[in-house]
């Protein structure tokens, strides 16, 4: 079953086009990764999904119904952004909190979401921290549980282990494959790392110039790029 349907959607910058009449849909539990060099689009796209910026044109559909016109924090998407863009002034609990609060859950209600989620990131016991007392690897994972918790129907994540080192960042990708299936969450992740693409998704959508290159599974992808651009990208392992 389709969850997410994203319709000839374009964006424009003055004379740029960034995103270009662009389509995809995703299947409810699927992971797809949104592969492509600097400048291709991918966080565009993504933004306009979580409702951060406004398609120029088209259309973007979660569950049959349209949401272009609803702001971020009405729609059922969760994003982790490349810096975390915690809360500094608030621990770890509060940040993690906070949109349970603005939805009025009960307090023991809002103790037990938040148990939970830092649990499932590995974070058991950090409620009481301050986010400024995090590694960088600690800080992406209070992000993506603030995500978390508010149960999104579709998970948003744009680069979100870039700042980190590669050891890290190939942990962390792989606790994030585990989470994801866990809570079979759809969701969209941002990367222009074709090794990151390759481990992680279900389905890779390789972007140039605000337009789909080829998609499909990472094998055939690998395997079988549909042109020389996808080809040297690929190739070029990081
Ligand atoms: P990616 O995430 O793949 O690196 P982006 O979506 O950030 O690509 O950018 C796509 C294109 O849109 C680039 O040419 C970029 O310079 C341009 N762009 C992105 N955001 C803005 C903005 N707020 N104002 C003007 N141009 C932008
Ligand atoms: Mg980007």
């Amino acid at each position: 079953m389709s969850v997410l349907k994203i319709t000839e959607v374009s964006k424009l910058f003055g004379a740029t086009r960034a995103v270009d009449s662009f389509s995809l849909t995703v299947e409810d539990g699927e992971l797809v990764c949104l592969l492509g060099p600097s400048g291709s689009g991918k966080s565009t796209l993504l933004r306009m999904v979580g409702g951060f910026a406004q398609p120029t044109a088209g259309s973007i559909s979660i569950d049959g119904e349209e949401i272009i016109h609803l702001p971020p924090e009405k729609r059922p998407t969760g994003m982790v952004f490349q810096s975390h863009a915690l809360w500094t002034h608030m621990n770890v609990f509060k940040n993690l909190a906070f949109g349970l609060k603005l939805r009025k859950l009960p307090k023991d209600e809002i103790d037990r979401k938040v148990e939970e989620v830092l649990e499932l990131v590995g974070l058991s016991g950090y409620g009481g921290r301050l986010t400024h007392q995090l590694s960088g690897g600690q800080q992406q994972r209070v992000a993506l549980a603030r995500s978390l918790v508010l149960e999104p129907k579709i998970l948003l994540l744009d680069e979100p282990f870039a700042s980190l080192d590669q050891h890290l960042r190939e942990r962390l990708r792989e606790e994030v494959r585990d989470i994801q299936q866990r809570l079979k969450i759809t969701t969209l992740f941002v990367t222009h790392g074709q090794d990151e693409a390759l481990a992680l998704a279900d389905r890779i959508v390789v972007m140039r110039d605000g337009k789909t290159e080829q998609v499909g599974r990472p094998d055939i992808v690998y395997r079988e790029p549909a042109t020389p651009f996808v080809a040297g990208f690929i190739g070029t392992m990081n």
